[in-house]
């Protein structure tokens, strides 16, 4: 993934495109898919048209083959102003990266042109009604059967599981193996017999974008489609994207965090109280400082691990940081911008009580905050062993 050479100027062109077509074409018209939960059509098309569903696939494939610290930006800006479509693409690419990195060269030839073109959309399929941050405890299993697998079980809360047309899905090809992951593969899952979508699950925040079960029922796929045609690497194939994703969720926080620090800032110089506006208001000034401060030295902390990513290094650590503390960033600055924005933060015609739904799905996604703690101690510790 990734293209070294994508030049500076690239980037501001880029960057620039994408910041024009945001207030164009989204900005005006988020709160009316969010309040309907209605799946955004039109503006799936102009990410097409953008690009952005080959965003990190190599050039060679049609893709972009941006550097994880554009991407970053990019997903930055777009979560600054509606957070909840930049999903549609993060998932897509998820699976994108799984068949680039590990798939055989017959299997990236097959899809990633598609994938990039965004012909076909889709999206990680792991966690499981009974087992989530315990990835090795799902019970879905493909059983070989002549040319090919047959997949039984339940995926949920898959992201794009209604709107999306192809999957990458862990399954247990031999649930006795000891340890665990030794029994784990990963099945490219396009829909057709056998692959039903359960139901559209109802959330909180992250509207307009579709979350769901899929269930497999004796669906069968030929040989091709196990990635990297090996069994028992998929643990590693599921969890080998995690850095890359644990950067985007990362960028997600940023733009959270700085979208409702743009509207706390506004609000503040134009709302006055007791004769003068409320920024000059000490109270509101720790407020802005605090948020200001976090919102910086999370986008810092997220180009810090983008970059170590784009180097090629292991930075399962500075992910996790960034993962970790800009999702919290952008929960604190939610929560505050709301209440800079007194009864209108209540409202439903601001966009600030949005930000405030989304924001926590950060502190969730592509593993928790706890366990983020606790990956981020181990190697904090393996990198500073006692004399
Ligand atoms: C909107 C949305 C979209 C999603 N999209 C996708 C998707 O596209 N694909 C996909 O596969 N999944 C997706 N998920 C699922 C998500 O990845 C899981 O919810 C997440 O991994 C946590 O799993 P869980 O919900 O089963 O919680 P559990 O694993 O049951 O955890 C419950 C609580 O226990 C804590 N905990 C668990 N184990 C430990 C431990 N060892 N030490 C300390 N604390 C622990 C957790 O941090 C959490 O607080 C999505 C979830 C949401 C809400």
């Amino acid at each position: 993934m990734g293209n070294q050479a994508f030049e500076a100027k690239d980037e501001a062109q880029l960057l620039d495109a994408i910041d024009r077509w945001l207030m164009r074409e989204v900005k005006p018209v988020v709160l009316e898919y969010d309040h309907d939960d209605r799946y955004p059509e039109r503006i799936v098309e102009q990410m097409k048209e953008l690009g952005l569903f080959g965003a990190t696939i190599g050039q060679e494939y049609g893709g972009l083959g941006l550097p994880a610290t554009t991407y970053a930006q990019i997903i930055m800006r777009i979560s600054a102003v509606w957070m909840a479509i930049t999903g549609i693409v993060n998932s897509h690419l998820m699976l994108a990266l799984a068949i680039e990195k590990f798939g055989t060269q017959a299997q990236k030839e097959q899809w990633l042109p598609k994938l990039a073109s965004g012909e076909v959309r889709g999206g990680l399929a792991l966690t499981e009604p009974d087992a989530g941050t315990d990835l090795q405890g799902i019970r879905m299993t493909a059983r070989r059967d002549g040319d090919g697998y047959v997949l039984n079980g339940t995926k949920t809360w898959i992201t794009n599981g209604v709107e999306g047309s192809c999957f990458a899905v862990l399954v247990k090809t031999d649930p006795q193996a000891e340890p665990r992951h030794r029994g784990m593969s990963l099945f490219i899952a396009p829909k057709h017999e056998g692959f039903t979508v359960g139901r559209k699950l109802e959330k909180l925040g992250y509207k307009s974008i579709d979350s769901a079960e899929l269930v497999f029922d004796n669906y069968r796929v030929p040989l091709d489609h196990l990635i990297g045609e090996v069994e028992g690497q998929g643990f590693y194939q599921a969890t080998g994207g995690l850095e890359l994703g644990r950067i985007n969720v990362a960028a997600r926080g940023v733009g959270i965090a700085e979208g409702a620090l743009a509207l706390a800032t506004e609000y503040a110089q134009m709302r006055k109280t007791f004769g003068k506006p409320i920024c000059e208001h000490q109270a509101i000034q720790l407020k802005l400082g605090e948020m200001a401060t976090r919102a910086r030295a999370a986008r810092l902390l997220v180009l810090d691990a983008a970059r170590a990513f784009d180097r090629g290094e292991r930075c399962d650590m500075e992910a996790g940081m960034a993962k970790f503390f800009a999702s919290e960033a952008a929960l604190e600055n939610s929560i505050e911008s709301m209440r800079i924005h007194g009864a209108y933060g209540y409202s439903k015609e601001y966009h600030i009580e949005r930000l405030y739904r989304d924001a926590p799905l950060t502190c969730i996604g592509e593993g928790t905050n706890e366990m983020q703690r606790i990956i981020i101690a181990k190697q904090w510790i393996r990198r500073n062993p006692a004399a």
